[in-house]
């Protein structure tokens, strides 16, 4: 497996013609793979350890909308009500989220690979996918669908706790930091994040069994879909994935 560091993700975060750093030459293999599960499934960790991994880029469009609110800098009007969306827990309208992607195509075409987290989301923005996949001339290795009982994905996501500055996430008793409240990487204060509270949070699965969980349908019919139970800590459910991975030839 490649462990390839893929520098600082900039032409995903800000999209344009921002280039990325210190991404080094592409591995002679590159995987390009999405994450599905209910939100507070641990998705964005597990992207962590399979990033690492593989050296596929992890994109989270989750992470976009973050960047984009906490960059002080001026939102499009588009932005700003998709921010409004992310606030109340709800999806972002698919054109908004499909037309940040595309601007965002050649993180899709990149020779690093790529790890989707929090996108496609919806069918239509799973059929937008195919489109630039297309476009990209790439193809999709593998589908990693993380299962969990609706209880301890609740109690996941009221007790996830974010650090502002480098992003790592912790939960209060399953993940705690050294020190309470403090992120162990970089000391900064740690957050719950406005959608993690929990009127939100009943939103947002509401959203995910009527809109996301139909793609595991989507991607089953093609194939690609591998089932990961993610009960248990963060390293046992990444040693499952690994298997997965283990098992599987990518496309190239
Ligand atoms: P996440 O970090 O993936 O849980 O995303 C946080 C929030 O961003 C979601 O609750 C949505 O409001 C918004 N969001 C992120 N990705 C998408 C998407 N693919 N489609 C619609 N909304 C999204």
């Amino acid at each position: 497996m490649a462990n390839a560091q893929h520098g600082d993700r900039a032409a995903w975060f800000q999209g344009g013609c921002a280039q990325c750093s210190g991404t080094g030459a592409a591995p002679l293999r590159a995987w390009r793979m999405l994450l599905l599960g209910a939100p507070g499934i641990g998705k964005g960790t597990q992207a962590e350890y399979i990033s690492a991994y593989t050296g596929a880029c992890h994109l989270s469009t989750g992470d976009v909308f973050r960047f984009a609110k906490n960059s002080g800098g001026c939102l499009t009007p588009s932005m700003q009500s998709a921010l409004e969306f992310m606030k109340r827990g709800e999806l972002v309208p698919d054109s908004v989220v499909i037309d940040m992607v595309r601007e965002r195509v050649r993180c899709i075409a990149c020779g690093h690979g790529f790890l989707l987290d929090g996108f496609p989301r919806t069918v239509e923005q799973a059929i937008a996918l195919d489109a630039l996949l297309t476009e990209a001339g790439v193809q999709l290795d593998a589908v990693l669908s993380f299962d969990l009982d609706e209880e301890k994905v609740i109690a996941r996501l009221s007790g996830r706790r974010t650090c502002p500055t480098c992003k790592r996430t912790y939960h209060i008793t399953g993940n705690p930091p050294k020190v309470a409240g403090i992120c162990d990487h970089d000391g900064a204060a740690l957050i719950q994040r406005e959608d993690d509270r929990p009127e939100a949070i009943a939103v947002r699965l509401r959203a995910y069994h009527k809109q996301t969980a139909p793609l595991i349908d989507y991607y089953a019919a093609k194939g690609l879909l591998h089932s990961i139970n993610a009960d248990g800590n963060p390293e046992a459910v990444f040693g499952r994935a690994r298997e997965v991975l283990g098992s599987l030839v990518p496309v190239g």
